[in-house]
């Protein structure tokens, strides 16, 4: 499936501290719970041992999620942090055992879902930035990334196969006495065509994310040399090749794109200015800076920063929002949630710009993202903080460029530039929460975009083309060991003092949680 800047890139809308591990989650539970038609009494939930799932999934908010999706919740509700109490009060038993299931993937969930009728399994991965993929469905492999309505017929062998179907695409497997017809499609399969089919079973899935695929969708170009090939000597401005593929990838008129981004704008500078007011949440590592480094600022007691002060403490206040389960954007990460909308919001009201302005440059970050999705991942566990803070900064680079009215080549100078500079970072949260290092990775990451699309808009040379230092860090990823991509089992996180700090977290939340509903 094509990249969609506002399902992969720009998105999800969403609580929690990290979107590959709380809004993924709450999606995979969304989908286990439409393959149970709502009736859910009984989960188990499995992750391999050499994941990265045993360490995380209760401290970086796997499980708020999917509890929260297996009660059919959105990524931005307000009950997420409840979600375990609101479970166990609706009667689900959720089981959470760790196995040797020798999972490729670090982020592997698999749940097995009952009630009094059924049982069904479901294997499922977190692919970064709140993108999932569910890899099997009761043993039967198949690919399924939430963008479509699934309908999912089981049906005798002697049922005919074909190859497509009215409104979408449908994939047979085997399913050993049975055969599993998968219809990927913009609605389900109607009552009449189910009634001439006569399935055995039939299973309904929703899609679950923002902007729906749908048959014969072709977007312009998937990589950057892709772009600047089509794009040629007309040097059209990122921010518009960016409406152009969206344009393509949902359907929509170019008011709508930017309209959906003036609409994500408003929610950042709303997030922004609660966390400055305050925020506080008794599981977390940093209590709230931002208000004092904003008095200090406005005191004139800082160093001169020019109006990179003014993007450290946008930066902080979102950090804030997030850790305080306020309401996000991932950009392209809930870890990385802050760098971009910091740098652009805090650097176009120093301009004096306005939402429209901050859309286009929001818009040409996307495309940035766009092409490293494309090629890679946000995914920390896959490729360590490169992967979030070193796309947040790329993309912030090129933001940038757009704000102060540079080119398109500009702008991919930028991306190129401040990519290079991150290669290599490690992931490796304090105290397993994504809250330190990760603000000094965003506050880097953020500086590191205003340094290099000042030196692109300079006309200094990148010498390595965006595409190709994409495909460097992921091939970094590659040697970078399993202790320092999202585990906590390195760098700061296995330090005596973050140690002391997740044991005294630990025992607060002991003596404040007298029951849960996971084990
Ligand atoms: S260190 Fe980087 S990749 Fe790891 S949780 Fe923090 S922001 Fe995300």
């Amino acid at each position: 499936m094509s990249v969609s800047i506002f399902n992969d890139v720009i998105g999800p809308v969403m609580r929690g501290p990290s979107s590959s591990h709380c809004a993924a989650a709450l999606r995979i539970g969304r989908l286990a719970r439409d393959l149970m038609d709502g009736e859910i009494t009984e989960v188990l939930v499995e992750f391999d041992r050499e994941g990265s799932l045993p360490m995380t999934h209760e401290s970086q908010g796997s499980d708020m999620g999917l509890f929260g999706g297996l009660l059919g919740w959105d990524t931005d509700d307000e009950r997420l942090p409840n979600s375990a109490q609101a479970l166990a009060d609706a009667g689900i038993q959720l089981r959470i055992e760790t196995v040797d299931a020798g999972d490729p993937h670090p982020n592997t969930y698999r749940l097995t879902l009952r009630n009094e009728r059924e049982t069904h399994t479901l294997i499922a991965i977190s692919t970064g930035g709140g993108m999932i993929e569910v890899l099997e469905i009761d043993g039967v492999e198949l690919k399924m990334d939430g963008g479509y309505h699934e309908t999912l017929l089981w049906l005798s062998k002697a049922t005919a196969s074909a190859g497509s179907f009215e409104g979408g695409d449908i994939v047979f497997h085997d399913a050993g006495e049975s055969q599993l017809a998968q219809v990927k499609a913009d609605a389900f399969v109607s009552p009449d065509v189910l009634a001439r089919l006569s399935p055995l079973s039939v299973k309904k899935l929703h899609p679950v994310l923002p902007v729906p695929s749908r048959k014969a969708m072709h977007v312009p170009f998937t990589s950057c040399a892709d772009m600047l090939q089509l794009d040629g000597d007309r040097n059209t401005p990122l921010w518009q090749l960016a409406v152009t593929y969206e344009m393509a990838r949902g359907n929509f008129t170019e008011r709508e794109v930017l309209e959906k981004m003036i609409a994500i704008v408003r929610i950042l500078r709303k997030s922004i200015a609660s966390g400055i007011a305050g925020t506080s949440y008794e599981d977390r590592v940093l209590h709230h800076q931002s208000g004092r480094f904003q008095e200090m600022m406005k005191a004139g007691r800082l160093l001169d920063g020019g109006a990179l002060n003014r993007i450290v403490l946008y930066v902080t206040a979102m950090m804030e929002v997030k850790s305080s389960m306020g309401v996000i954007v991932a950009a392209p990460t809930a870890g990385a949630c802050s760098a971009l909308p910091g740098a652009v919001i805090g650097m176009a009201e120093a301009m004096q710009q306005g939402e429209e302005e901050m859309a286009q440059a929001m818009l040409a970050a996307g495309l940035i993202g766009v092409f490293i999705a494309t090629r890679w991942t946000f995914a920390a566990e896959v490729g360590g903080c490169q992967a979030e803070g070193g796309s947040a900064a790329s993309m912030a680079a090129a933001a940038l460029v757009t704000l102060a009215g540079g080119t398109r080549d500009q702008a991919i100078t930028a991306a190129s530039l401040a990519f290079q500079s991150m290669l290599g970072l490690i992931c490796d949260p304090i105290a397993n929460r994504v809250e330190a290092p990760c603000l000094g990775k965003n506050v880097m990451a953020a500086s590191n975009a205003l340094s290099c699309a000042n030196m692109a808009l300079a006309g200094f040379d990148p010498l390595i083309p965006l595409d190709e230092v994409i495909d460097a860090a992921k091939h970094v990823s590659t040697m970078m060991p399993r202790e320092h991509r999202c585990t906590s089992l390195g760098g700061l996180a296995i330090t005596p003092a973050s140690l002391e700090i997740e044991r005294k977290l630990a025992a607060l939340k002991s003596r404040s949680c007298g029951s849960c509903a996971c084990s």
